[in-house]
């Protein structure tokens, strides 16, 4: 194998990553938050040498679900929707010795498969599981999913979502995680230190990842109609940096109105 050039801030070029870990180009549309977290994730796995010949990837259906199937240069399952958890849990009971690793949004993971999302993480199996929660089903049409704010219009709440959407990090915890995080893809660098401190976890470990999506949700929630494509997914993008705080800065109890992103580990508070 050639040797890996590095520079000091991204440690892999980017010709490099994506001669190394990519079969062919990613799908996405431009301004994509999915693409922010693809190239964190490849980089965050450079760095701990994560091999790919052990490691076995599972997806739903969905935007988020294409992150590694079949773009990644490894073994990929793309399955059936909403049930990405159960085919990943038969692939590590039967090779526990293979490094499982979910990555799938929230219509497919909390929405459709929340059912076996919740009972993965009470069993504790040692599965990664990182969903990209760009607040709706992206590619059917932007329909209303499991962790739609309360208000926020999509395809199928045309007024405005009239239910609350799951708190991710409190289900999972709930459900008895001993790893959790939230990261935005705003926070890239950030993000990208909490993916390796997540594949590194022997336990369950559970990821949110704050995506964006320009096309779906950016379109029918923006508030001008002159907005393009690229404006939209800055304007995301900087809501991101505005409304999301680290929970050392948020309080003990969490009591701020702002997105709180971070670690939570076995024992820390809620
Ligand atoms: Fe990304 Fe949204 Fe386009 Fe899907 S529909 S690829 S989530 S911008």
């Amino acid at each position: 194998m050639e040797p890996v050039t590095r520079n000091r801030r991204w440690e892999i070029s980017a010709p490099e990553l994506r001669t190394r870990y990519l079969r062919q180009p990613l799908p996405f549309c431009p301004g994509c938050g999915h693409g922010i977290f693809a190239n964190a994730f490849l980089r965050a796995a450079d760095a701990i040498s994560l091999d790919l010949n052990r490691t076995v990837f599972v997806s739903g259906i969905g935007c988020g679900a294409w992150v590694p199937s079949p773009h990644f240069l490894a073994d990929t399952l793309h399955v059936t929707h909403g049930r990405a958890i159960a085919f990943a849990t038969g692939v590590k009971l039967t090779r526990p010795d293979l490094e499982v690793v979910v990555i799938s949004g929230d219509g497919d993971l909390t929405t459709i498969g929340g059912n076996h999302l919740i009972h993965a993480a009470r069993r504790n199996l040692p599965l990664k599981v990182f969903c990209l929660n760009n607040w709706l089903f992206g590619m059917t049409g932007g329909q209303v999913s499991a962790t739609t704010p309360r208000g926020t219009l999509t395809a199928t709440t045309p007024v405005g979502n009239p239910d609350r959407g799951f708190d991710l990090v409190r289900l999972m915890r709930g459900a008895g995680a001993p790893y959790v995080a939230r990261w935005p893809v705003a926070k890239a660098a950030q993000m990208q230190r909490g993916i390796q401190n997540a594949l590194r976890e022997p336990s369950f470990a559970f990821v949110e990842i704050l995506s964006t999506c320009p096309t779906q949700y950016g379109q029918v929630n923006r508030e001008s109609l002159d907005d393009d494509a690229v404006s939209l997914a800055a304007a995301l993008i900087a809501w991101q940096e505005e409304n999301c705080i680290p929970r050392q800065r948020a309080g003990k109890d969490n009591s701020t109105a702002k997105i709180v992103i971070g670690e939570w580990r076995e024992g820390d508070e809620p």
